[in-house]
């Protein structure tokens, strides 16, 4: 890369031009299918008509009003997000990363006015191997070095247990403790689907005791891994969902903490805000992308196709395939790839060669994650080609 990029991420050697769909196209004219899907982002799909038309329709009306104002579309947006939810209030704002630091104001202050917690000493739980976004606060929780190095001095007041231990989650639960949150799958740390029972532990354990179960499903939500939101798969209704990535349908950024009306009261004219959070751009096309869930052919297709897909991985981790793992669930797989072909990155780089796009994690770890709009048949030549690269 030249010039004047920071070097903060090491993409792989594609310049994208265009896109459509599950494809994307070069600037040399070659098209790669993208496995990635801009990290759940874009479950949607590339350019779908109906949220580029949603956007274009807003384009010509009001695109940002700030929240001194109001706008026509505000309320909507709150209403049906939260209607989707099954929840009763809706926070925006832009990124993932921002959402989690609104779950973490959201939760402190719950504690300090509604629990009771001393002022200033209340503890929110996270997991080992978290991925919650880059904010100082955030990586101050994280447990990758990478990621925290020449970063601190951090934020007080977390606390990480291994994810998918629930002893370790009760012993961590204490009279202080204003949340618990968690990823219901861990997605940078390699598709991490916690064991059996897990997240049902960790809600009769955070009802049980008086603390919010904060569900982080930016990455796990909205329709990847078969259901609108990961939690359903145990039956779990967690107090606050983080939302983001996909809401904004791949066309722009939009996050949201959706709760109840008695924790979100928490917040008073003053207290958090956002320029840009709730946007008439950003709610035009997040309304489309619920109204797009809510035909449930998304949640269905994901579920499906991530049976082929995981019907067809299985045989690449039981057979004589350099394949040690393969975990996930709906249109989301994590592949972990022995490194005696190669390092993930090398696994790309050979993908990217037989035109597909996909990103490694932690070295050795493949993540499948294409739009949910991806054709049965693409898919499956997808698979011939990650089977092409390791065998
Ligand atoms: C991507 C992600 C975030 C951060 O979102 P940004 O929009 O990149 O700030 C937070 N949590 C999870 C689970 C994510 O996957």
């Amino acid at each position: 890369m030249d010039d004047a990029t920071v070097h903060n991420y090491h993409p792989l050697p594609v310049v994208i031009e265009s896109a459509e769909g599950a494809w994307v196209t070069d600037t040399a004219g070659r098209r790669y299918l993208d496995l990635l899907a801009g990290y759940s982002a874009l479950n949607f799909g590339h350019r779908h008509p109906r949220l580029i038309a949603a956007a274009e329709r807003q384009l010509g009306r009001v695109t940002l009003t700030s929240r001194a104002f109001q706008h026509d579309l505000f309320a909507p947006f709150c209403e049906q997000l939260a209607d989707l939810c099954g929840m009763e209030a809706v926070l925006p704002m832009n990124t993932g990363a921002e959402a989690v630091e609104t779950a973490i104001k959201t939760a402190r202050r719950w504690a300090y006015r509604v629990k009771g917690v001393p002022a200033d000493t209340a503890k929110i739980v996270a997991a080992r191997g978290n991925f919650h976004g880059r904010t100082t606060t955030i990586v101050g929780f994280s447990d990758d070095e990478e990621a925290r190095d020449g970063f601190g001095p951090f934020t007080p007041g977390f606390e990480l247990v291994p994810y998918g231990d629930v002893e370790a989650l009760s012993a961590a639960v204490d009279d202080r403790t204003a949340a618990v949150l968690l990823e219901p799958i861990q997605g940078e740390a390699g598709v991490i689907v916690p064991p059996p029972g897990y997240l049902a532990e960790a809600r009769r354990i955070t009802e049980e005791r008086g603390v919010l179960l904060i569900a982080d499903e930016i990455q796990s939500g909205l329709g990847r891994t078969g259901r609108t939101f990961a939690c359903e798969h145990e039956g779990v209704v967690p107090d606050a969902y983080i939302l983001g990535k996909a809401l904004g349908g791949g066309v722009l950024p939009i996050s949201a903490v959706v709760s109840s009306r008695a924790v979100m009261d928490v917040f008073t004219p003053g207290s958090h805000g956002s320029t840009f959070g709730g946007n008439p751009l950003a709610c035009a096309v997040a309304l489309e992308v619920i109204a797009l869930l809510r035909t449930g052919a998304y949640q269905r297709r994901a579920a499906e196709l991530g049976a082929r897909l995981h019907r067809e991985l299985a045989e690449l981790a039981d057979g004589d395939w350099p394949v040690t793992a393969v975990r996930g669930r709906g249109l989301w797989a994590g592949v972990d790839v022995s490194p005696a072909v190669g390092t993930g990155r090398e696994i790309c780089e050979r993908l990217m060669a037989r035109g597909v796009l996909a990103k490694d994690t932690h070295g050795s770890t493949i993540r499948v994650a294409p739009p949910l709009v991806i054709s049965e048949e693409d898919l499956s030549w997808a698979l011939a080609q990650l089977r092409g690269v390791l065998g």
